[in-house]
């Protein structure tokens, strides 16, 4: 390259206030020993190393009136759009060439024929920088808007993110970064896929595709499982984000960690439908899911089953071990009724040492067989033989087969009510099924 005159504007404040011919004390400078040419005595600094160049330079390039190596389109290709390209030549430039140059990425062609010109040349790159000063006092007003909105944003406990419409990551806050275990900048840009558990991410991505097609806003707990061990539960507000045109261009999601809430649902639901001691099924829970059961099974003409349990001189443990022993005889026995819980049945604590068990389904045709194998297996384990010389700790079982549209479940219980008095008269340990 011939030479090239380079101009900071940064650094000459001074030249926006420069009018043709009244810049005075400025030097001129010439690269690789070129002569400046006499056009431009204007305050330039000349530098012969594309690498020395910083934003905002003008760069003046001798250029030929055929094709020349290292054109514009280098410098563009080194330094973007940070630097002005003027294409200077000492001869007239034919149309074609002129075109090839602004094609190339230069900003202006300039042929070396007149101060005038070349004055016009540079209040040209003095506009241009004019407006990128303009652009850039903008972007930086934008950058801090959006640190202060990120900063606010930084400093909420919630996890908030925006992703667009093919699900990758545009902006989130620390605490979603920290949901995710990731630093912030290995979040932007990619998809749930990529860091999280593929069910979740194919969880929450069906329901994006549900927000998108109904639109507006979406509310909905849900569980996010983010590590094996740590399963937690958060209410997920979802809102379809729309450009200026009514568009979608994206989903913006908040998190609320409800976790604790949920925890605490699921210790009173349990403390509802549970027994404390035995954490046996309720009476209240029995009536439920029998009374569910029984009408699913009047719509499908099925036969059902109920049984009464009641444990054998269960007084005489109490009396003779002492009421903690007996709370541990009825845990065991509980452990073992339930133990043989399938699919269709359901055992429940009556209220002191006695039982219900319910049979629906496929389970209410094995009830007899299931309740013996109970029966056994209890005698074998908790019975006990006390001090008078007498058994305790067995079970009697009353059975009754119902018709749940000829009868209702306290008929049927009363039945097996009075079966289990018949097996208590005959010897206890037994089974009795109702008339
Ligand atoms: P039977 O074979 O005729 O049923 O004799 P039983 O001694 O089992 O019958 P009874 O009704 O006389 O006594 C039941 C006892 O069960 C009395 C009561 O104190 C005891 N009991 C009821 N609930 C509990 C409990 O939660 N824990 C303990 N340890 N004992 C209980
Ligand atoms: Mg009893
Ligand atoms: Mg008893």
């Amino acid at each position: 390259m011939a030479w090239m005159i380079l101009l900071n504007l940064a650094r000459k404040p001074e030249f926006f206030q420069a009018s043709p011919g009244t810049v005075t004390g400025l030097c001129w400078y010439a690269a690789n020993g070129e002569p400046v040419p006499a056009e431009c005595d204007l305050a330039l600094t000349v530098v012969g190393d594309l690498g020395m160049l910083g934003p905002h330079a003008i760069v003046f390039l001798p250029v030929s009136p055929s094709s020349t190596p290292n054109g514009p389109g280098h410098i563009r290709a080194v330094h973007g759009e940070s630097v002005y390209i003027i294409a200077v030549s000492r001869q007239s430039l034919d149309l074609a060439r002129q075109q090839q140059l602004y094609d190339e990425g230069a900003d202006d062609v300039h042929v070396l024929d007149g101060r005038q010109a070349m004055f016009a040349c540079l209040a040209r790159a003095k506009r241009h920088f004019q407006r990128l000063h303009g652009v850039e006092a903008v972007r930086r007003d934008l950058r801090e808007r959006l640190d202060v909105l990120q900063a606010a944003l930084d400093h909420l406990p919630t996890p908030i993110y925006l992703k667009d419409l093919d699900g990758h990551y545009l902006a989130c806050n620390t605490a979603f970064a920290s949901l995710l275990s990731r630093p912030r900048e290995d979040v932007i840009g990619h998809r749930l896929h990529e860091l999280a558990p593929s069910e979740t991410a194919e969880k929450h991505e069906t329901s994006d595709a549900h927000l998108l097609q109904i639109g507006g806003v979406m509310c909905y707990e849900t569980d996010v499982c983010l590590h094996d061990d740590d399963e937690r539960y958060v209410m997920l507000h979802k809102a379809l984000v729309t450009d200026e045109n009514g568009k979608p261009c994206g989903i913006a999601g908040v998190m609320i960690d409800i976790t604790e809430r949920k925890r605490l649902e699921a210790r009173l639901m349990n403390a509802a439908e549970r027994d404390p001691l035995t954490d046996a099924y309720n009476r209240r829970k029995f009536f439920e899911i029998a009374n569910d059961a029984i009408a699913d099974a009047i719509a499908h003409g099925e036969t059902l089953c109920v049984a009464a349990i009641d444990v054998d001189h269960f007084k005489s443990i109490n009396d003779e071990f002492g009421h903690a022993e007996g709370d541990i005889t009825l845990c065991s026995i509980v452990d073992i009724l339930r133990s043989h819980e399938t699919e269709g049945m359901i055992v429940a604590r009556a209220g002191g040492e006695e039982f219900f068990v319910f049979f629906f389904g496929t389970a209410a045709a094995r009830a007899e067989e299931i309740l013996q194998a109970m029966r056994t297996e209890i005698s074998h384990y908790c019975q006990i033989r006390t001090a008078a010389g007498g058994l305790a700790g067995t079970i009697s079982v009353g059975m009754a087969v119902f018709d749940p549209a000829a009868e209702n479940i306290d008929r049927a219980l009363r039945r097996a009510d009075a079966a289990l008095y018949h097996a208590k008269r005959n010897g206890r340990n037994r089974l009795s099924r109702a008339k």
